[in-house]
């Protein structure tokens, strides 16, 4: 970065110029954008949705199961006896 003042050639990294001794300003190098923030979060919320599934798939043998008799629409070999 070139020193407003003396014009000495810093490096972009510089807070102070080296012969002059003045504060450089500062630019920031990189500046996202609108697209690149909806991008990260569609990355993150996808992250997360495939790794509900993931969890879902690996974790269901040790997942509560609900007892079969308080739902038996659930199976479907059940002879649901009608009262009378
Ligand atoms: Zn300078």
């Amino acid at each position: 970065m070139k020193c407003p003042k003396c014009a000495f050639e810093n490096k972009e990294t510089a807070i102070k110029c080296t012969t002059c001794g003045i504060e450089l300003p500062t630019v920031s190098l990189w500046k996202p954008t609108w697209r690149w923030h909806l991008t990260a979060l569609a990355a993150i919320y996808g992250f997360l949705i495939v790794l509900f599934f993931v969890l879902n798939i690996v974790l269901k043998p040790y997942l509560r199961q609900i007892p079969k008799d308080i739902t038996p629409w659930l199976k479907d070999t059940v002879k649901i006896e009608k009262v009378g």
